[in-house]
């Protein structure tokens, strides 16, 4: 179990990072002493706080713009990374999470000394709560995990392109007779969730479940699109998701 203050979501976060993150709060120095404070974020939601901040909105702190593009050139000539790495990346992942103490049993920097073991570091210079497990170009070693006999996937995920196609293929053809709608669960409500958030209409945390907060999405999409508003995602939603319309 990661702990947690309320309301973080880690529903986004690289897997080889839950491990590090598993391992790191199962250690008997870090546990009961250390949460995390905050977690992942989809793109419409770094762009709501970035948004705030620009706008010098009340209560809005300092946020990256979720558009910014760094780290090492894709070969469209832009950062394969984009805005913070709390936030979904392209890959889908998120890199980062803030730590905060339980009370006075750890001092900060002794938990910037375990983290490290672990392969977390601190990136950002005066913020000794931001942990990410890697830079834009590598993974940071974790060897307390590999004293430990952990063996972690060092390859990076490949993309299977022509399975995604297949598989948008088939969710495409199955919404014709059976639309997604209130009450399901399921992965392609997951999809979905995804889609609209890289779309600018924020789902919240990637739970696979469409309920009330869900069907007000949908029809929010519905009515900045000019389609049917009934909440429900029939082949034109869907298409209209996936086409080449923008947004506005
Ligand atoms: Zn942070």
């Amino acid at each position: 179990m990661i702990p947690t203050k309320k309301n973080v979501d880690l529903s986004l976060l690289h897997p080889r990072f839950v491990k590090r993150l598993e391992a790191f709060f199962g250690d008997p120095r870090i546990s009961g002493r250390v949460r995390i404070t905050s977690g992942c974020r989809t793109y419409a939601k770094q762009k709501y706080f970035y948004d705030g901040y620009k706008n010098r909105k009340a209560g809005f702190n300092l946020a990256a713009n979720p558009d910014r593009r760094h780290g090492p050139k894709a070969l469209n000539g832009v950062g394969i990374w984009r805005g913070s790495w709390h936030m979904e990346q392209d890959d889908g992942f998120c890199y980062a999470v803030d730590f905060g103490l339980c009370g006075n049993g750890i001092k900060k920097w002794e938990v910037n000394n375990i983290a490290k073991e672990y392969g977390m570091h601190p990136t950002v210079k005066g913020e000794w709560w931001h942990h990410q497990p890697r830079k834009s170009t590598e993974w940071f070693d974790a060897p307390a995990l590999a004293h430990a006999g952990v063996k972690e996937e060092v390859k990076e995920p490949v993309m299977d392109w022509a399975a995604l196609l297949r598989y948008h293929a088939v969710l495409t053809a199955e919404i014709r007779t059976n639309p997604i709608r209130r009450k399901e669960r399921s992965d392609r409500v997951k999809v979905l969730q995804r889609r609209l958030g890289a779309l600018g209409i924020d789902c919240g945390k990637i739970d696979g479940i469409f309920g009330w907060g869900m069907k007000h999405k949908v029809r929010k999409f519905q009515r900045i699109n000019r389609l049917t508003v009934d909440g429900i995602v029939g082949p034109g939603t869907w298409g209209e998701m996936w086409g080449d319309e923008p947004l506005s």
